[in-house]
């Protein structure tokens, strides 16, 4: 079978071009990558370090949805491109960099944690967020991130929601204000971000999550404020 995978070279001209490779049937396509590199095209250059879905190192585009590359199972006929909306060094490898700094930007870390005890209810509020292997796949897919580079986006939010919901954290509104600005009210909850997650997690659903929160410390969706008050209370 035939699959066609975007070349990006800044000293190409044009830097960007498809090129169509054959591969054996039943290969997931980090296989295939490896194929082509040792027997056709020592040139290719792409990520990958664990090869078992754990690391998030080998994410790419595949039809224009994002996956594991060590996952995917390969069909003929499919376009293999980087993630989308960052920038890309070479080939399938993008600068991850800009999307990580949003951790910090939104603070998604512990602030003020108290030691109490956690209950197993308690560790399932919050497992699946911990469970973030930073592929950068929701960024990819997200058209706001697209439009809008300051947005903090999927999986910040996410973890920032991870201490949101954790019994021990004492600094909820803390939590809460960092994300107002760039951060929940910019999101349309399209759910791109949960649909290509690798990991199961539901960055969509953490962020309307954390939409209520802001309503119950007294922020309010400016997207709303021509519809006036709704008389939610908390
Ligand atoms: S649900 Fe929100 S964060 Fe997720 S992809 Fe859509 S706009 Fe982006
Ligand atoms: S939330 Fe999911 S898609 Fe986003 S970086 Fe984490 S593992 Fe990847």
């Amino acid at each position: 079978m035939k699959i066609k995978v975007r070349r990006f070279h800044p000293r190409f001209d044009p830097p960007s071009i498809d090129m169509e490779y054959e591969v054996p049937d039943g290969l997931v396509l980090l296989e295939a990558l490896d194929l082509i590199k040792s027997q056709r095209d020592r040139s290719l250059t792409y990520r990958s370090m664990c090869r078992s879905g754990v690391c998030g190192s080998c994410a790419v585009r595949v039809n224009g949805k994002e996956v594991l590359a060590c996952e995917y199972k390969v069909q003929h006929g499919d376009y293999v491109e980087p993630l989308s909306v960052v920038d890309v060094i070479r080939d399938l490898v993008t600068d991850k960099s800009k999307a990580l700094t949003t951790l910090a930007r939104a603070k998604a870390y512990p602030l003020d944690m108290a030691q109490v005890q956690m209950s197993e209810e308690d560790i399932k509020l919050i497992e699946r967020q911990s469970d973030c292997i930073l592929c950068t796949s929701c960024y990819s897919s997200c058209p706001v991130y697209e439009e809008k580079p300051a947005f903090l986006g999927p999986f910040a939010l996410t973890r920032v929601y991870r201490y949101v919901a954790d019994k021990r954290e004492q600094a909820k509104k803390e939590h809460i204000d960092e994300v107002i600005e760039d951060g929940i009210w910019d999101c349309t909850l399209c759910g791109n971000c949960t649909e290509v997650c690798p990991q199961g997690i539901d960055p969509k659903n953490d962020i309307l999550m954390l939409q209520s929160w802001a309503a119950k410390f007294g922020h309010f969706n400016p997207n709303m404020s021509s519809f006036g008050s709704f008389g939610l209370e908390f």
